[in-house]
């Protein structure tokens, strides 16, 4: 028997692709609260609004994206996919706020030869930079300086650092490249230079994905593979009609046909590995598995090994994580925006406290509404709200921010606060050497445990799902 810690979307993946392999035996999931799903929140409000408290998009990108999509498939979601095109003006309008004024990111060819603002100089020449600036030889640095000293300091300040706040609520000045942008990290430590190392790659990837819309030399059906229908229809991202928590429920729905336990309000307390088998206390019971797949945060495992494993405990508890602020507002009123597009992210050297505004409404209209989020603290959480902020405080902040960078006139008639606690860790310097050591220790100890979710490989959706995948498929 196996038991799965955590019913978040790593947590059930994990048990979708555990049942593949029926050496694992029947299999129970834990999850501590009363819900699945974990950060993946989707509630309407009082006025019927859909208001997203975690993801709202999924990336198509690469084999994580399309595992994703394969997934979506089987647990027949397929009708709810709610696609996003290259050309859906969210996909090419990328603001950012700087010296309290918005500005679109360069989006086309031509914008990367002219000077945009709050760039000194044309893109191209970042680029240029790029080709011309040292080899330097390291294990890992943070994105932040990786990105200045081959690009430019403008590049750091207001490419990649507000782009960091987008992605994981983190200080680019603490981000491991290694780890996070492992392929541009390795293009200048194998070639010399991002731009050769990625001209390579693309040339490469090419020449291997001229079949990926045809299998045995026919066409695929579009209607039933997302797979292919995103590759054909340019997808970059996609969300779920109703919110992504559809994703969890429906997945959840198909484990219990397939017999798979969910048990919820059972929270792991204790960990004891034996000779043959692990003892699981979960509320005060304790049970016998021959193997435990852990999706639980890194510093919540820790907690329940630590009096048999120190040091993997140390190991694990040593990855940071951020809090972050969701606030969610609805304007009575639609045609507000000064634009359409994804969002604006603020660059953490504008000392705002706000990471960024998500135009929910622009990827999904709404009639009469206007719908956004605001997303705060992160990294700069205790700098700008300290301990004891009120949602009062949050929600002031938030609406105070967004009237004033979106130059709208009236207020929220709906809203929600959320403080999420420890939501998203962060892949510091180093972070892909901890991971390392922390696999080598349960390797070299023989223990029965595998580990999944947002701490280890990504914290995007699809690389949760990937890593239930690789820890489900690495159990001997
Ligand atoms: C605000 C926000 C916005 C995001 N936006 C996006 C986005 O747009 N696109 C995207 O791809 N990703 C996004 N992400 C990231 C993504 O949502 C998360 O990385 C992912 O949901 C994490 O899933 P998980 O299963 O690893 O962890 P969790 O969701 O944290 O699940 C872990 C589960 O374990 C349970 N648990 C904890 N302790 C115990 C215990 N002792 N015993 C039993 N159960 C326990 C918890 O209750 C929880 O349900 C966002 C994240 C946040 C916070």
């Amino acid at each position: 028997m196996t038991a799965i810690l955590g019913g978040g979307i790593g947590g059930l993946s994990a048990a979708y692709y555990a049942l593949e392999n029926p050496k694992l035996g029947p299999l129970i999931i834990y999850e501590a609260s009363d819900r699945i799903g974990g950060w993946i929140k989707s509630n309407r409000s009082q006025k019927g609004i859909l208001f997203e408290k975690g993801p709202r998009t999924v990336r198509t990108h690469g084999p994580p994206g399309a595992n994703t999509l394969r997934m979506i498939d089987d647990i027949g979601l397929t009708d709810k996919i709610l696609p996003i095109s290259s050309k859906h003006p969210i996909a090419k309008n990328r603001l950012i706020y700087v010296d309290n004024k918005l500005h679109i990111l360069p989006n086309s060819v031509g914008s990367f030869f002219k000077v945009k603002s709050p760039f000194k100089r044309p893109l191209i020449t970042m680029l240029w930079n790029d080709f011309k600036a040292p080899k330097v030889i390291k294990n890992d640095e943070s994105i932040y300086s990786f990105v200045e000293r081959r690009f430019g300091k403008d590049a750091a300040d207001y490419l990649i650092s507000p782009m960091l706040c987008g992605i994981c609520a983190g200080d680019a000045k603490k981000i491991s490249v290694n780890f996070l942008m492992e392929a541009l990290f390795e293009a200048e430590q194998e070639h010399g230079s991002i731009m050769k190392g990625l001209l390579k790659t693309t040339f490469n990837n090419k020449k291997n994905n001229d079949n990926v819309f045809k299998k045995n030399n026919k066409p695929i059906n579009f209607n039933v593979n997302s797979v292919a229908r995103s590759g054909k229809e340019r997808w970059v991202a996609w969300g779920l009609q109703g919110g992504l928590e559809q994703l969890p429920r429906a997945l959840a729905e198909n484990l219990l046909e397939k017999n798979v336990d969910i048990s919820l309000l059972s929270k792991c307390e204790n960990i004891t590995f034996k000779s043959d088998h692990v003892e699981l206390n979960t509320n005060g019971d304790t049970k016998k598995f021959k193997h435990i797949i852990s999706s639980l945060p890194s510093s919540g495992l820790s907690k329940l090994i630590e009096h048999q494993h120190p040091e993997l405990a140390k190991e694990l508890n040593d990855i940071p994580t951020v809090n972050v602020t969701v606030v969610n507002l609805q304007f009575p009123k639609n045609n507000i925006l000064p634009i359409n597009g994804f969002g604006v992210l603020v660059p953490p050297s504008e000392k705002i406290p706000i990471l960024g505004i998500i135009f929910d409404s622009c990827i999904y209209p709404q009639k009469t509404s206007t719908v956004l989020t605001v997303m705060m603290g992160g990294a700069w959480f205790d700098e700008y709200f300290g301990k004891n902020s009120s949602d009062e405080f949050f929600l002031n902040t938030a609406v105070e921010h967004v009237k004033k960078m979106l130059n709208i006139k009236i207020d929220p008639t709906d809203f929600h606060v959320g403080i999420l606690n420890n939501c998203i860790p962060q892949y510091v310097v180093g972070h892909k050497d901890r991971i390392k050591r922390i696999h080598n220790y349960i390797n070299q100890h023989g223990l029965p445990l595998s580990l999944c979710g947002s701490a280890y490989q990504g914290v995007g959706l699809n690389d949760v799902i990937l890593s239930a995948k690789n820890a489900v498929q690495n159990i001997c």
